[in-house]
């Protein structure tokens, strides 16, 4: 039985003003059914941690570097954020690869990295509006799959979130029958990999404009085990009905 997992991405939001919303959720979910992550700024990581300490939620990191410690000037390692309270990083978030032009090579890197740190990868795939409408929406995140996925993944030390580009930060959510094909196939692809047991075990989510509005549906879709939350993970008020839509 997958347990359902509620993250939320800060992203470049937040500095100390803002950890007032972390207590909030945690005091709103004191035994929550499903797993709580969020996922700050890594200035805030330490002081977030803290402020969670005692509660059902977890923090996280939002990118990671591949290598354990070196000359990488304002990188940060896997075992720095599981030092700083880190259990889970978020990695190969669209943001990222085409930012910085993360490979999937690159993504895999660094959640081999991760999970040697002992966290939880969050490894992101989707696809753009031009590659849905070429119809290449399961090659891409089959090759995706493929390539940032590392050999040693399990149920507990991976989480795969289906992100469509075009959905994310947009106010534009794929139909379900979209996401439940993505993650119908995801789900196949990994059983195919890992077998039947460990494939069957990875949690995946569903990410973009997930709002308390549309978390419901979303959650009522087979193979989706939560929601990667971005803008509506900022406010205590808007991600407690999310995490309620999910128990
Ligand atoms: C995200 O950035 O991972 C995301 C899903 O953002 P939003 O929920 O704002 O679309």
């Amino acid at each position: 039985m997958r347990r359902k997992l509620a993250a939320g991405n800060w992203k470049m939001n937040g500095t100390g003003t803002a950890l007032p919303e972390l207590e909030a959720l945690a005091h709103g979910h004191p035994a929550p059914s499903v797993d709580i992550l969020i996922c700050p700024p890594a200035t805030l990581l330490h002081r977030a941690a803290q402020t969670v300490a005692g509660s059902a939620i977890s923090v996280g990191g939002q990118d990671c570097h591949a290598e354990v410690s070196g000359a990488h000037t304002g990188d940060i390692s896997a075992g720095m954020l599981k030092d700083a309270g880190a259990s889970a990083v978020i990695l190969g978030h669209s943001e990222r690869r085409e930012s910085y032009a993360e490979s999937n090579g690159t993504v895999c890197a660094k959640a081999r990295a991760a999970m040697r740190a002992g966290l939880v990868a969050v490894i992101c795939v989707g696809e753009s509006l031009a590659q849905r409408e070429a119809g290449e929406t399961l090659d891409i995140i089959g090759g995706q799959l493929a390539g940032s996925i590392p050999d040693e993944s399990t149920g507990e030390n991976l989480v795969v979130a289906y992100e469509p580009i075009w959905a994310i930060g947009t106010g534009k959510v794929p139909t379900l029958e979209q996401i439940a094909e993505v993650h119908d196939f995801m789900r196949g692809q990994l059983e195919r990999r890992f077998g039947a047991e460990v494939g069957g075990s990875v949690r995946l989510l569903y990410g973009g404009s997930v709002k308390p509005g549309n978390a419901a549906e979303i959650f009522g879709v087979p193979n989706v085990d939560g929601a990667l939350v971005g803008g509506a993970s900022l406010k205590a008020a808007d991600f407690s009905p999310i995490i309620e839509a999910l128990e």
